[in-house]
C-alpha cells in the first residue's frame, strides 16, 4: 500500500494527470472526483460506472484513505471533535460546529505550529510537520461521512452536512501553502464539495507574502488574527509580527480585498484580561484599520493549563465591542462552543511528538507576558 497515491489530495488537474498517465480519458477524473468527494466512496469496486480494468488499476495503485480516528467526543452543545492520527506520534483535530443555518468545519493544516503565539495551546506544542493535502481534505471527507454519510437520500440530493469550512484549527495555513491551496481547490470544485469562495475562510496570523499569493491563486474569505493594535504588543503576542509588522499586514489586507469574495476582512481578536482589552486599545484599533474595510470578531480567551493568561470579563468584552461599533465597525463576539470537549479556539492540542522547543517556550512566556501586560496598562 505504501506507494499507492491517496486520491483525497488530488485536485482536478492532479486527477486528470493521473488518469492520463494510466491511459484513461479526462472525464474519468471528474467521475472519480464525484465518487470520492460527493458520495464519500472509498471502495473502488463500488464505483460501478468506471470500467472494470480501470477499477483494477485503481485498486492496485491508488487509495482513498483518511487518517484513523483516535477519539470522537461530542459536546453538550452539538459540537463534534475528531482527533485524527497522522502518524509518527502526531495527531490533529477537526471540529464541527452546527448552527441553525449552516454547519461549519474547522480544519487543521499542521501538526503543531511554528508561529508560537503566546495565548495558543497549539503554538505551545512546537511544530511537528505540515499536513499533506490529502490529510486536510480528509477532515472534510470524514466529517461529511460521519455526520450524514449514512443517509443516501441526503447524498443523492448532493447535500452535505458541512456547508462552511474555516481554516482555524491547528497550524498556520499560509505556512503550509501548497497543501492548503490544493485542499482549497478541491473544496471549491463543483465535482467535489462545490463550496463557494465566501463559504471557505482562511485564517492567518499574518504571513504577508502568502496573503498576496492566495489573492492570486484562490481568493477565498480572509480572516486575520490581529490581537493587538500596535507593533510592540503584537510582537509579543504574535511573534510573526516581528517579520511582517502591522503596516505591511494592513497593506496586504487592502490588496487582498481587491480580489476577495467578500468586501471586508475579518479581524480576529482574542480578549486577554489586562493585556489587550482596554478602551485605549480599542481606540487604537479603530485608527489602525481606518483604511481597511473590516469586521471584528472578538474571541474570549480560552484558557489552557500553564498559559498564565486570563479571559477578559464579559463586561469588558462588551464595552470593547461597543467602542468598535461606535466607530462604525461591525463587531461580533464569538460564542464559545465545545469547551467541554476542549474544542474551542486555541484549545486544540492534538498530540505532537516533537516537543523539543516546549521547555524553552514555557521558560520564555512569563517574561514576554509581563512585558505585554505592562505595555497595555
Ligand atoms: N494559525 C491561524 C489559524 C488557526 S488559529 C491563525 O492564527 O489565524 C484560529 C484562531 O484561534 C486565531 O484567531 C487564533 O488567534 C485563535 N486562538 C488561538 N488560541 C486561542 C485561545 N487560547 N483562545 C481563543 N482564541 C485563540
Ligand atoms: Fe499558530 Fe494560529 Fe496558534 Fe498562532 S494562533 S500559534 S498562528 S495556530
Amino acid at each position: 500500500m505504501n506507494d499507492t497515491v491517496n486520491l483525497l489530495g488530488l485536485d482536478a488537474d492532479g486527477l486528470a494527470r493521473l488518469c492520463a498517465d494510466w491511459g484513461q480519458k479526462p472525464f474519468r477524473a471528474r467521475q472519480l472526483m464525484r465518487w470520492i468527494h460527493q458520495r464519500g466512496e472509498h471502495d473502488f469496486a463500488a464505483m460501478t460506472d468506471l470500467a472494470k480494468d480501470f477499477r483494477a488499476i485503481l485498486a492496485q495503485r491508488a487509495s482513498v484513505s483518511a487518517p484513523p480516528v483516535l477519539a470522537d467526543p461530542a459536546s453538550a452543545d452539538g459540537t463534534r471533535k475528531w482527533l485524527l492520527d497522522v502518524g509518527g506520534g502526531n495527531a490533529v483535530e477537526t471540529v464541527f460546529i452546527p448552527e441553525a443555518d449552516r454547519g461549519t468545519l474547522c480544519v487543521s493544516t499542521q501538526a503543531g505550529c511554528a508561529v508560537n503565539c503566546l495565548f495558543c495551546s497549539t503554538g505551545k506544542q512546537g511544530f511537528a510537520r505540515n499536513l499533506q493535502a490529502h490529510e486536510i481534505v480528509a477532515q472534510l471527507w470524514h466529517a461529511n461521512r460521519a455526520l450524514g454519510g449514512g443517509d443516501p437520500a441526503l447524498r443523492a440530493r448532493g447535500e452535505r452536512p458541512v456547508s462552511n469550512v474555516v481554516f482555524m484549527g491547528m497550524g498556520e495555513p499560509l505556512q503550509n501553502y501548497a497543501a492548503t491551496l490544493a485542499a482549497l481547490r478541491i473544496m471549491l470544485d463543483d465535482d467535489a464539495y462545490g463550496l463557494s469562495r465566501r463559504r471557505v475562510t482562511v485564517s492567518t496570523s499574518g504571513v504577508v507574502p502568502m496573503i498576496d499569493r492566495l489573492r492570486e491563486d484562490c481568493p477565498v474569505a480572509l480572516a486575520v488574527s490581529l490581537h493587538a493594535p500596535d507593533d510592540a504588543l503584537r510582537d509579543e503576542l504574535v511573534p510573526i509580527n516581528r517579520k511582517y509588522p502591522l503596516a505591511e499586514l494592513m497593506a496586504a489586507c487592502r490588496r487582498y480585498l481587491e480580489r476577495a469574495p467578500r468586501d471586508f476582512v475579518t479581524f480576529e481578536y482574542v480578549m486577554l484580561d489586562g493585556v489587550n482589552d482596554s478602551d485605549r486599545h480599542a481606540q487604537r484599533l479603530v485608527d489602525l484599520v481606518r483604511d481597511v474595510p473590516c469586521k471584528f470578531n472578538l474571541i474570549p480567551f480560552n484558557p489552557f493549563a500553564g498559559s498564565g493568561l486570563r479571559r477578559s470579563p464579559a463586561e469588558r468584552v462588551r464595552q470593547f465591542a461597543q467602542r468598535l461599533a461606535q466607530a462604525g465597525i461591525v463587531t461580533t463576539t464569538r460564542r464559545t462552543r465545545g469547551d467541554d470537549i476542549d474544542a474551542a479556539c486555541g484549545q486544540l492540542a492534538g498530540e505532537v511528538r516533537d516537543r523539543t522547543r516546549l521547555s524553552e517556550r514555557v521558560a520564555r512566556a512569563p517574561r514576554a507576558l509581563a512585558g505585554a501586560g505592562a505595555e497595555a496598562r
